[in-house]
């Protein structure tokens, strides 16, 4: 009996990750995420899936990002009751991200109906925060390197991927077949995370494919940023940034530390990480030191380099304040959650700056703004745009396309097939034919909904 994928999402876009793994009558997934980014692509997570929830047996996330897990909560809600196996970062991250995501769709709701700007009345949360809490229990934690049995007579092992706490790359055996998954991987020269792992060998594998077509610039995250602060703080402006509550949250609040140990940046700047996410994700720094390259010094100096802003009150204190400032919040791709009252209240001035810090999906707020515009729509209103955008080039947690052949380059035999996922079109398909005529490997980039052998 034959092993095959189905890509029920992550293929042609960066968004939406799940891979459904089918043997005889048995049903995995690979990573359970949402779609985020362009209205058309949210709306595909409202569309219940080809496989009904209740046959899926068990899932495996790669990690704990909101685009490979986010969908958990909707799975479990619509019947699924198997475990999800993830490594001891994953299930703490998850503990954070998704009662944040449940809360965060059910404000959303709130908000269109109660500024009546929803198309339908009355919009309806995906899931609730208490969807989420329901889910947390169906998570098991695997360690690194030991084989596990999601399903009996299968197999899997997690390896290390760099990209944030607990992220990991996934072997699959599945009578006789091994799939590797390769998650999001890092960057070997990041910041704050330790390298990916060599990948070990396999049949079959499917690799992201975000920066396909992309070499990282050489420069790193402290010299694009350094010039940058300075200029705001020598005006007196606010910086407001964009990010990822977890990740690069903590590379930003690394880098400024150690701009501030060189002196480089005022030492008396103000910094405010305004997401209780955030906040949480950067004291598990001190709980999983073996992940990443902090010692236990800049763990600590990492977590006091800024006040962390948890409650709302304090949040919004933060608009009578005057610059110069540095305000960290999330969403990274300014979707949704505290950042969106911030660029609201500050977009509009000349002397302040949005510092964009990473893969900005098409049709989010953060695209928006990287294109230039000139005008931004927040929470049913057009806000004027008139700060400085600054994006970092180099603050990526994602390999390259240079980095993404490499690793492939070092698996211990080639490979029979390589599935290009978790990118745009051009992107993907650019990775693609390098993997081809590079390699010499069979490559493709599968369709949405496609069903493909191993
Ligand atoms: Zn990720």
């Amino acid at each position: 009996m034959s092993v095959n994928i189905t890509f029920l999402g992550g293929s042609g876009t960066v968004t939406g990750s799940k891979y459904l793994v089918h043997h005889e009558d048995k049903n995995l997934l690979v990573d359970c995420g949402l779609f985020q980014g362009y209205k058309q692509l949210r709306l595909r997570n409202w569309t219940p899936l080809s496989v009904a929830p209740k046959l899926i047996h068990a899932v495996v996330l790669t990690h704990a990002h909101l685009d490979h897990s986010g969908y958990l909560p909707l799975l479990a809600k619509e019947g699924f009751d198997g475990r999800v196996y993830a490594s001891r970062g994953t299930r703490d991250l998850c503990r954070i991200l998704l009662p944040d995501s449940g809360h965060i769709q059910e404000e959303d709701a709130e908000f269109a109906n109660r500024h009546a700007f929803a198309k339908h009345t009355p919009a309806l949360p995906l899931y609730t925060r208490q969807n989420a809490l329901d889910t947390l229990p169906l998570i098991k934690t695997v360690e690194f390197g030991k084989t596990f049995s999601p399903i009996p007579g299968w197999n899997a092992t997690l390896s290390r991927a760099g990209h944030i706490l607990g992220a990991s790359s996934i072997l699959l055996e599945v009578s006789g077949r091994r799939i590797l998954f390769s998650g999001d991987l890092g960057r070997p020269d990041d910041l704050i995370m330790s390298p990916p792992e060599d990948p070990p060998q396999a049949d079959t594998v499917l690799i992201e494919s975000t920066y396909g077509d992309r070499t990282h610039p050489t420069e790193n995250v402290l010299t694009e940023l350094a010039p940058a602060l300075q200029r705001v703080a020598k005006r007196g402006g606010v910086a407001v940034v964009p990010v990822f509550a977890v990740g690069r949250a903590q590379a930003l609040l690394h880098a400024i530390h150690l701009l501030k140990l060189k002196g480089e940046v005022p030492a008396s700047l103000p910094i405010f990480l305004d997401s209780p996410m955030a906040v949480h994700t950067t004291q598990l720094f001190e709980d999983h030191p073996g992940e990443h390259r902090l010692s236990r010094q800049d763990s600590h100096a990492m977590t006091h380099c800024a006040t962390m802003v948890n409650s709302t009150d304090e949040s919004r204190a933060l608009a009578s304040r005057h610059g110069p400032m540095v305000i960290l919040s999330a969403s990274g791709m300014a979707t949704g959650g505290r950042v969106l009252h911030h660029l609201a209240h500050y977009a509009g001035n000349h002397r302040n700056m949005i510092i964009l810090t990473g893969y900005q999906a098409p049709g989010t707020r953060g695209a928006t703004l990287g294109s230039g515009a000139k005008s931004v729509r927040i929470h049913g209103r057009d806000v004027e745009v008139n700060a400085e955008i600054v994006q970092l080039q180099s603050a990526s947690a994602h390999a390259d396309a240079n980095q993404l052949l490499a690793w492939l380059r070092s698996m211990p035999q080639a490979p029979d097939q390589v599935y290009v996922v978790h990118g745009e079109a051009g992107p993907a398909d650019m990775l693609r034919s390098r993997i081809k005529q590079e390699l010499g490997l069979r490559a493709v980039v599968p369709e949405q909904g496609s069903t493909w052998p191993t």
